[in-house]
C-alpha cells in the first residue's frame, strides 16, 4: 500500500467514526470539523492529506509548524497551532497560523495581536482550558475560573477573533467527566461571548466522547498518520 492509500484508508475510518458518533449523539455530521494533527510528519503527508480533502491541519511546535506552513503555502490549508506557546513566539505564530487553539494566559494575547496586525491578517483564537483536577500536576490550559477575563482580553484585541474553547482530557482520567466540565465552561462563555461557538475537543482515543459532549472540532493525529516517532 502506498502512503497515499494508507492515509486515505485511515482518513475514511476516522470520518466514519465521526459520522457514527454524530449519529448516536443526534447531531448532524456537518456539525463537527476534522483537524488532522500532522506534527512529526513531513510536508509530503500534508500534501497527500490536502489532496484527500483535508482542509485543516494542526501543529504543536512553532519551528516545525512555520516551516511546514511555508512549504505547503500553495495548498490553501487552514493551520491550527495547538501546542504550548512561549510568549516570545506568539507574534511569530500569528503570522502563519489561522487558528491558535492554545491561548491559556493573558501574556500571549498582546503578542498574537501584534503578529496578526503586522502580518495584516486575522487570527481565530481558542482558549485552552485545563480539565485537570485541582492540585494535579498541571498540563497546559487556563483554569476554568480564568476563562472569562482571558476571553475579554482576546475579544478586545484587533485582528484576533474569539472563537471558543479547546481542551485535552486528562491522561488516565474519565474523558466523559472532563468533557462534561468543558461543556459547562463553554456554556458560561457563550453567555458573555455568543459568537464563541467552537469547542475543540477529542483526539484519536476519545473523539466519540468529545462529540457526545458537544465538540465542534476534533483534532486527530495518530489515527490518520500512524504512531508518532518517540523522539522529540
Ligand atoms: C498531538 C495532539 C493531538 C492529536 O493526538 P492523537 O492522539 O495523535 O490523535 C490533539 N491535540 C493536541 C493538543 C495534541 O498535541
Amino acid at each position: 500500500m502506498s502512503r497515499r492509500e494508507e492515509l486515505a484508508a485511515n482518513l475514511d475510518a476516522v470520518r466514519a467514526r465521526i459520522a457514527t458518533a454524530c449519529a448516536s449523539a443526534g447531531r448532524d455530521a456537518s456539525d463537527v470539523r476534522l483537524t488532522v494533527v500532522t506534527k512529526f510528519f513531513p510536508a509530503s503527508d500534508v500534501r497527500h492529506l490536502a489532496e484527500l480533502g483535508v482542509t485543516d491541519v494542526g501543529e504543536n511546535r512553532h519551528q516545525e509548524a512555520e516551516a511546514k506552513a511555508a512549504e505547503c503555502a500553495d495548498l490553501g490549508l487552514r493551520w491550527h497551532f495547538i501546542g504550548g506557546l512561549q510568549s516570545n513566539k506568539a507574534a511569530a505564530v500569528a503570522r502563519y497560523a489561522d487558528v491558535v487553539e492554545s491561548v491559556d494566559r493573558a501574556k500571549l494575547v498582546a503578542g498574537l495581536g501584534r503578529g496578526a496586525a503586522e502580518g495584516d491578517r486575522d487570527v481565530d483564537v481558542l482558549l485552552q482550558v485545563s480539565l485537570d483536577p485541582p492540585g494535579a500536576e498541571h498540563r497546559s490550559g487556563a483554569e476554568p475560573g480564568a476563562v472569562a477575563d482571558l476571553a475579554d482580553a482576546v475579544a478586545s484585541t484587533d485582528r484576533l477573533s474569539l472563537k471558543g474553547l479547546m481542551a485535552v482530557a486528562p491522561l488516565g482520567g474519565d474523558p466523559d467527566a472532563a468533557f462534561a466540565q468543558l461543556a459547562q465552561v463553554h456554556r458560561e462563555l457563550l453567555l458573555r461571548h455568543p459568537a464563541a461557538t467552537w469547542l475543540s475537543a477529542g483526539m484519536s482515543g476519545d473523539l466519540e466522547q468529545a462529540i457526545g459532549a458537544g465538540a465542534t472540532h476534533v483534532r486527530v493525529g495518530s489515527a490518520v498518520l500512524g504512531p508518532r516517532p518517540e523522539f522529540k
